[in-house]
């Protein structure tokens, strides 16, 4: 009747071990989903931050709106290559007006709202 009792013992300690084995796989699982949801609301608090946030007001020209004039002149001072190497290389640079002509970048709202859209004089 012995050899009863060792298969039951050898069942049911390798059952115990496959289901402890389980529980480890089940929990490790859970936790590192719970790492990736952490980090998708991390992202998704980022990016509700980001749309919020009011674009910065820099032109096309990655120059700022405050460097634009009323009438879109930019008038940040920019380098100018005017002499250039063999290869095509800048060698001297002049500072100069930059050419933008007109400011493309987002408007802050504040200045959207503040524009006279109807001239009373
Ligand atoms: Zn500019
Ligand atoms: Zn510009």
């Amino acid at each position: 009747m012995n050899w009863v009792w060792v298969l039951l013992i050898i069942f049911w300690t390798g059952g115990f071990a496959w289901a402890a084995d389980n529980v480890r796989t089940a929990l490790r699982n859970r936790h590192e989903r719970k790492l990736q949801l952490l980090e998708a609301a991390k992202e998704e608090r980022l990016a509700v931050e980001a749309a919020n946030r009011p674009p910065e007001p820099v032109c096309g020209c990655t120059h700022h709106l405050a460097k634009h004039d009323k009438q879109g002149r930019c008038h940040e001072r920019v380098e100018v290559p005017t002499a250039w190497d063999e290869n095509k290389k800048p060698l001297r640079y002049e500072a100069d007006q930059c050419n933008c002509q007109q400011y493309v970048g987002p408007q802050p709202l504040s200045q959207v709202f503040a524009e006279d859209l109807t001239d009373l004089a």
